[in-house]
């Protein structure tokens, strides 16, 4: 089953990545965009383009039947959704599917389990996977809720079960803030993702982020490509992303990435997909599994050499792994900085007209933007406009690389996130690696209270 014209079911930074990968595969591609991505880089350089929609992304990037008639169209045999838009969304996948279209991700059925939190954590529960200690399903019932964070011990988390993206969640310190936080969890929840549902979880006091990258092929066989350290978040969004995390030792990235790798393997999991634990005291606990190609991903490719992109287009066709798990190996350290067009400080979006632009090079420097001179940032969309990977033999090695990289990008004309990375690479305990998903915020805290000048 070859694949000749793969349609990106996507834009930015993350449709160029995988046109790439397409390109260098021999496949064409055709990009769809809404009215106000024209001029984007994604569709100057796919080999096909047709406009979906208007601006917002319901009527363009979320809009199935425009999507599937593109496909049509342009005679595509794969769509690849990318990240985020429809890429976890099961029904596009069956529709996909159904028009007899290659779909580029997992089986329907695993987007549709893992994408419910409370069903992602019973079955990860019964796959072997550790959990974070919480309600055993969803609740509704405030005394059944109160009876529960009582055994579990506060601080607790209510979350909603169709949440993402960071939102969703509320932290209760003790029981009198039980009732009403719940309330507003599920209205909140009702309002944003259309589904009042909630659960609790034990508020872990001060862990890390740490996930591990998988591949299955769907038919038993399953591998992990090692984990990545994700705990530097601002209101739980990921900021900078490392591989390997500073803290975990060859022996547990085996252990709990053999753990993982079987659980997937048992499952019959297809394609790409990263499952997420917070960890504490060195204990893992499973808190959800994201069925897609991660925003964070180049930086398991830098530190294994692996074409993420590939591998997921390779499995959907049929193609066995290409590689078994003793051929993984794993060399270096890798950083990923996220760069959104906001203000440093503030954090306040600023999108804008790009005046000027300078990509950093040199060795082991890799940006994944759509930006260029005179190109305008839409309003519309993710504040993500540049990522900056960079590899070094050893994480000291890496940081250095990190700053000279940092110093040697310009973008004009719009407020960027560079200056923070900037400063958080002169702090001595990020430089150690002794953070947690706390920390951030905290040194954010500080940092506003400190006289300026
Ligand atoms: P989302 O799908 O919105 O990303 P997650 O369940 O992955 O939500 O959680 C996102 C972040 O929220 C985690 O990385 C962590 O920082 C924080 N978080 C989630 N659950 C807990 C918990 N039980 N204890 C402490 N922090 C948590």
């Amino acid at each position: 089953m070859a694949i000749k014209k793969l349609l990106i079911a996507n834009r930015g930074e993350i449709a160029l990545r995988i046109h790439r990968a397409a390109h260098e595969m021999g496949i064409r591609t055709i990009a769809v965009h809404s009215t106000a991505d024209a001029d984007a880089m994604h569709v100057r350089l796919a080999d096909e383009a047709i406009c979906i929609g208007p601006p917002p992304a319901a009527d363009s990037y979320l809009n199935i039947p425009a999507i599937i008639s593109a496909a049509e169209i342009s005679q595509a045999d794969a769509i690849h959704p990318g990240y985020g838009f429809l890429s976890e969304n099961a029904k596009f996948a069956e529709i996909v599917e159904s028009h007899g279209i290659i779909w580029i991700g997992p089986k329907p059925e695993h987007i549709e389990t893992m994408g419910d939190k409370v069903a992602a954590k019973k079955t990860a529960g019964e796959l072997g996977l550790p959990l974070v200690p919480g309600s055993p399903g969803a609740v509704e019932d405030f005394d059944v809720a109160r009876a529960l964070a009582k055994d579990i011990g506060y601080p607790v988390i209510i979350k909603a079960a169709s949440g993402g993206g960071g939102r969703g969640m509320k932290v209760v310190e003790n029981e009198d803030q039980l009732e009403s936080q719940m309330s507003q969890a599920r209205s909140e929840a009702k309002a944003a993702f259309g589904d009042a549902t909630v659960y609790i979880e034990k508020y872990l006091a001060d862990p890390r982020h740490i996930e591990f990258q998988i591949f299955g092929d769907g038919k038993g066989n399953a591998i992990h490509l090692g984990e990545r350290d994700c705990s530097l978040q601002r209101r739980h969004q990921k900021v900078l992303e490392e591989a390997p995390s500073p803290v975990i030792k060859p022996e547990e990235r085996d252990r709990m990435g053999g753990i993982v790798a079987k659980a997937m393997a048992d499952m019959g999991y297809r394609g790409a997909g990263t499952i997420e634990f917070l960890y504490e005291n060195g204990e893992f606990f499973f808190i959800e599994m994201n069925t897609r190609l991660q925003v964070e991903h180049p930086v398991t490719e830098m530190i294994t050499g692996m074409d993420l992109v590939r591998e997921q287009i390779r499995i959907a066709c049929g193609e066995p792994l290409s590689k078994t798990q003793d051929q993984v190996r794993f060399s270096g350290h890798a950083i990923e900085c996220r760069i959104n067009a906001e203000d440093p400080q503030t954090f306040m979006p600023s999108p804008g007209k790009v005046t000027a632009y300078h990509a950093p090079g040199g060795l082991f420097v890799r940006v994944d933007s759509g930006l260029y001179q005179g190109y305008c940032v839409p309003p519309y969309y993710d504040s993500m406009i540049a990522k900056l990977i960079v590899f070094g033999h050893t994480r000291e090695g890496c940081l250095m690389r990190l700053n000279r990289a940092l110093e040697e990008f310009v973008i004009e004309g719009m407020k960027t996130t560079i200056p923070l990375h900037q400063r958080l690479l002169e702090n001595e305990e990020f430089r150690s690696g002794d953070y947690t998903i706390k920390w951030l915020e905290r040194w954010l805290a500080d940092e506003n209270d400190a006289p300026s000048g």
